[in-house]
């Protein structure tokens, strides 16, 4: 038997249902009712030992509890009575003061160990403050940075902005410059080569030899101007987009046969043949006719120019799976053109050095301004070219609806 705290506990070694079993009886020196002890407060203990019971008598409640001994264990005889008894007897304090001071220290380390737990906590919460006021502080450094990046982002594209339009607004003063001036110079040049005419002509008043060589010359470099002043005029108007193409069903074997009259007039080298294929069938694309023809002419005229010996040869096919698309083809056995320079070509004024000069040689504007018309009509101008061996300048063109 122990008293401890305020109760006094029984512990009796019986047989309960004929087995051996420990029997532990608890006895309040106040009166606790049972309802609340075993019913309540220890109701849970029911499930570690095999009967729990418990009476209220006059000033105390009795509470009762067994558990079965397990039959391996070691037998229960006097001797091991005495040793528990001795086990159970150190485990309870001596005086209920003690108890109180034992229970007192043990409050104090744990009243110990919650300070340092709340220590720590606020430690630890000044720590998330702290780190909390540094993400805020570089998140608002960050959102002002970004901030003035998309300013500048904004200001350049206000600024790129501008100055396309600035260079729009260049371009189009260009093209306007080109085209008035290129149109005023046209009267005049046009009157020196009839002026040059008309003092060659016989009914003119007789010139030496020396005057008419000279005249002769004026006019060559009055017509050479003329056409570039030409050819100035319908690349300004093309780029000032005031070419509107006259849109029509084009039917490629007739202009075809206009092309390869108005050629054979040309004076031709004697080793140089040109040969315009008649196209195969029913031949129509929508286009304007009269650029196409210009187009179509400029790349004859450049064929003839720098082929010395062998053909020119224009043709038209029908692309096998281009659904439906033409291409026009100018093939030449002339001078050919360095690959590096196949787009440079194209580029106004260009001509390529120490090419082949022939009689007539033109302004460098021809295949700017061919390239353009086929542009506007819808179709695109490549090169396909090996020096000394011929080059091939192929239109590409769309159907026409019906076909
Ligand atoms: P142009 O013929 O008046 O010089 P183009 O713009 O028509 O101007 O041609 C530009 C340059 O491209 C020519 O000067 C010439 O050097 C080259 N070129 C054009 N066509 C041919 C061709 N069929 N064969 C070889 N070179 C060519």
């Amino acid at each position: 038997m122990i008293a401890a705290g305020g109760a006094q506990v029984a512990f009796l070694a019986d047989m309960v249902g004929a087995r051996p079993a420990l029997l532990i009886e608890i006895t309040t020196y106040v009166r606790i009712l049972r309802a609340i002890t075993v019913d309540g407060h220890i109701a849970r203990v029911g499930r570690l030992v095999d009967t729990l019971d418990g009476e209220d008598a006059d000033e105390v409640t009795v509470v009762r509890m067994s558990r079965h001994l397990p039959p391996s264990g070691p037998p229960l005889t006097e001797q091991r009575h005495e040793e528990v008894r001795a086990q159970l007897a150190a485990l309870a304090p001596s005086m209920p003061m003690d108890e109180l001071l034992e229970q007192n220290e043990q409050l104090l380390r744990a009243l110990d160990e919650v300070r340092t737990q709340r220590d720590e906590l606020a430690r630890l919460n000044d720590e998330l403050t702290e780190t909390n006021r540094g993400v805020m502080a570089l998140y608002i450094q960050l959102s002002e940075e970004l901030e003035e990046t998309n300013r500048g982002v904004v200001a350049l594209y206000a600024e790129l902005d501008e100055k396309s339009a600035q260079l729009r607004a260049a371009s189009e003063a260009k093209s306007r410059f080109l085209a008035n001036v290129s149109h005023e110079l046209r009267a005049p040049v046009t009157s020196i080569i009839g002026l040059g005419r008309l003092m060659t002509d016989s009914g003119s008043d007789p010139l030496t030899a020396e005057q008419i060589r000279q005249i002769e010359l004026i006019r060559g470099s009055a017509t050479d101007l003329l056409s570039l002043v030409n050819d100035l005029l319908d690349l300004a108007k093309a780029e000032a987009g005031r070419l509107e193409p006259t849109w029509a069903d084009v039917d490629l074997r007739v202009l075809f046969g206009q092309l390869r009259g108005t050629l054979r007039a040309l004076p031709a080298r004697p080793d140089v043949e040109l040969i315009v294929e008649e196209p195969a069938g029913p031949a129509l694309v929508r286009s304007d006719e009269v650029l196409l023809a210009q187009v179509l002419r400029n790349l004859l005229t450049n064929g003839l120019k720098f082929t010395e010996r062998g053909e020119v040869r224009m043709r038209a096919r029908r692309l096998p799976d281009g659904g439906g698309w033409w291409a026009l083809t100018v093939s030449d056995t002339g001078v050919g053109i360095p690959p590096e320079l196949h787009e440079r070509i194209f580029e106004e004024f260009y001509q390529v050095p120490g090419g082949a000069r022939a009689p007539g040689s033109g302004t460098g504007l021809g295949l700017p301004y061919a390239r353009r018309l086929v542009t506007l009509l819808g179709g695109s101008l490549e090169v396909a070219s090996v020096p000394g061996e011929g080059s091939v300048f192929t239109v590409l063109l769309p159907p026409s609806d019906g076909g």
